[in-house]
């Protein structure tokens, strides 16, 4: 299974990326992940990354094009892969396209995820990140941390324990810009799919796990009832 999961910046893709990888024992690759365990490390790369990342800009095709190909390559890809994140260009999903005809490959299957622009900025205003796992607290989660204002803190105690904090790119300046990118640049890689009839939408708005079950009765239609062991 060979799948890719499309929808703006906090429509639930990273969430339902990981379930559909536990279920179907796929690789999750989430090149915002990558990024950022590079912004972590200060690898060369990272710290070229950062400054684009934080601004709510891309980071550039043939940069992330070389990244997911290296990705690709390793062993446990094997069993199929779910990409998260990415393509986010035309330029790369047709470089997809070329990297994955070399070993006879191609796209299954692209989820989209819809979720208006106004519940995005919602979500991604109040979400915040648990600095050790990467797990996301969703606004509903942490609400009874809010102050008057529905403001909930920058950082503090997460739920499971340890911190969590917000990404820079989470703060409402660069929301928008994120938005703005994902309107110009991401779109056309819907029409790019669509024109390849494999695109498949899913309403975003119904509570996760509604999502969730939408798209594994989707995958159970395309592709049986595999899952992982
Ligand atoms: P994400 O976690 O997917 O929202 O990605 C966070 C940030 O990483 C994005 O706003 C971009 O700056 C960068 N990024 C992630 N994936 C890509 C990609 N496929 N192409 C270019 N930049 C990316």
């Amino acid at each position: 299974m060979h799948l890719i999961i499309l929808g703006a910046p906090g429509s639930g893709k990273g969430t339902q990326a990981v379930r559909i990888k536990e279920r179907y024992g796929l690789a999750h690759i989430s090149t915002g992940d990558i990024l950022r365990a590079e912004v972590a490390a200060g690898s060369e790369l990272g710290r070229r990354a950062k400054a684009v990342m934080d601004a709510g800009q891309l980071v550039g095709d043939d940069i992330v094009l070389a990244m997911v190909g290296k990705r690709l390559a390793q062993p446990d890809c094997v069993r199929g892969w779910i990409l998260d994140g990415f393509p986010r260009t035309r330029a790369q999903a047709e470089g997809l396209g070329r990297l994955l005809a070399g070993a006879d490959l191609d796209v299954d299957l692209g989820l989209l995820i819809q979720v208006q622009p106004e519940e995005v900025i919602r979500r991604l205003s109040g979400r915040r990140v648990n600095r050790a796992s990467g797990r996301i607290y969703s606004r509903e989660e942490l609400i009874h941390l809010a102050d008057a204002t529905g403001e909930i803190p920058a950082a503090g105690a997460a739920p499971e324990g340890g911190d969590f904090y917000q990404r820079d790119d989470d703060k409402a300046d660069t929301i928008r810009d994120r938005l703005a990118v994902y309107e110009e640049q991401t779109r056309p890689v819907i029409d790019y799919y669509e024109n390849h009839d494999k695109v498949v939408r899913i309403d975003g708005a119904q509570p996760m796990e509604r999502v969730t079950d939408a798209i594994f009765s989707i995958l159970r239609d395309r592709f049986g009832s595999r899952e992982s062991a």
